[in-house]
């Protein structure tokens, strides 16, 4: 439910710019409720593209659907960098906008800083998530996101569930310490808090990448690693019982991310992410293969550039071998020494 985001991972922010002097007010709360709800439903981590684009991904990422240039704006604004950098500093390890970029989508507190932020620079108060404000509301999302579609259709419900969840639970004054906490960083460097989660032969294998690539001046940013059953069902359900267009076949637990053995990178310079009129990518997957790993540009369908995975347990990529062996990637992931 996304409510649980209001306590879960709104709130964990907004306590942690507390620290920084920013008051945490139900009017935050309510404004960033309902933005995750326009941008993500709460649910999306990342913007689906069609099937016919070449990727996966779009460039909002995180729950608030964040582009490179919004997370770029925050860092360099004057009245956002300071509070900005030690937030990228302690989540992402760095404050390159890249690195941050690609780290709120997996850390959901870091994106809900970093959508504060967004809404800082604004002159007006934020509206009171009252009914009476719903068109302010809008407005001052709209100032502060830039949505491009606005659709402004969804707002009325989206600004309803926000002042129903804000009214109905209380600020907490002091973070609870026995909040669970949904997708916090377990490591701090660039790209590191995705591959802990990889099966460790993988995850050798993916350091061992980016070495090669650092050496020889590719650069490159791990997006994406193990999927839970949440994000594949979500992933799933587009194109079918929700909006958009589908983009997988894999109902859970049938990608090879589910089962942490395949991971998704992108090219580590704005702009060009997945830019590759140089053969970038071709040149990514040839330094994975050298590494033993197998590469998406190499599926005979449907050529998947910014992908890895491991095929030592997968018979012809085949997520089958993994379900008939383990039955479920709970068990295998039981079986894995770190
Ligand atoms: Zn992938």
């Amino acid at each position: 439910m996304s409510k649980e985001i209001l306590i879960n991972v709104i709130d964990p922010a907004l306590a942690e710019l507390a620290e920084g002097g920013v008051r945490v007010t139900d009017a935050a709360r309510g404004m960033l409720y309902a933005a995750g709800l326009q941008e993500s439903n709460l649910t999306a981590r990342f913007q689906a593209m069609p099937a016919s684009s070449a990727v996966r991904k779009g460039e909002g990422r995180g729950l608030w659907q964040m582009r490179v240039d919004d997370v770029n704006r925050v860092l360099v604004g004057g009245s956002t960098r300071a509070r900005a950098e030690t937030a990228a500093n302690g989540y992402a390890g760095s404050v390159n906008p890249h690195a941050v970029w690609a780290t709120l989508e997996y850390d959901d507190i870091l994106a809900a800083i970093f959508a504060r932020l967004m809404l800082w620079p604004d002159p007006a108060a934020l509206p009171e998530p009252t009914g009476a404000n719903e068109r302010g509301a809008w407005d001052y999302y709209v100032r502060c996101w830039r949505p491009a579609p606005p659709r402004q259709q969804d707002w009325t419900a989206n600004w309803r569930a926000a002042v129903e969840a804000v009214g109905g639970q209380a600020a907490p004054s002091t973070p609870s310490p026995t909040a669970p906490v949904v997708n916090v960083a377990v490591s701090t460097s660039n790209g590191r808090r995705g591959l802990s989660v990889l099966h460790p032969q993988i995850r050798g294998k993916a350091e061992r990448l980016m070495e090669l690539c650092r050496e020889n001046g590719l650069p490159i940013l791990i997006t994406e690693t193990l999927r839970t059953k949440a994000e594949q069902d979500a992933l799933f359900a587009q194109g079918r019982t929700a909006p958009g267009n589908i983009v997988t076949n894999a109902e859970y637990p049938r990608s090879a991310h589910c089962w942490g053995v395949a991971f998704d990178f992108c090219r580590n310079v704005r702009g060009r992410e997945f830019d590759n009129g140089d053969r970038f990518f071709d040149s990514v997957g040839a330094l994975g293969k050298s590494v033993g790993l197998f590469w998406g540009g190499d599926f005979k369908s449907f050529k998947d550039l910014p992908h890895f995975e491991d095929t030592e347990f997968m018979v012809n990529n085949s997520v089958n071998t993994l379900i008939s062996r383990w039955g479920t990637p709970e068990k295998f992931m039981a079986g894995w020494t770190v």
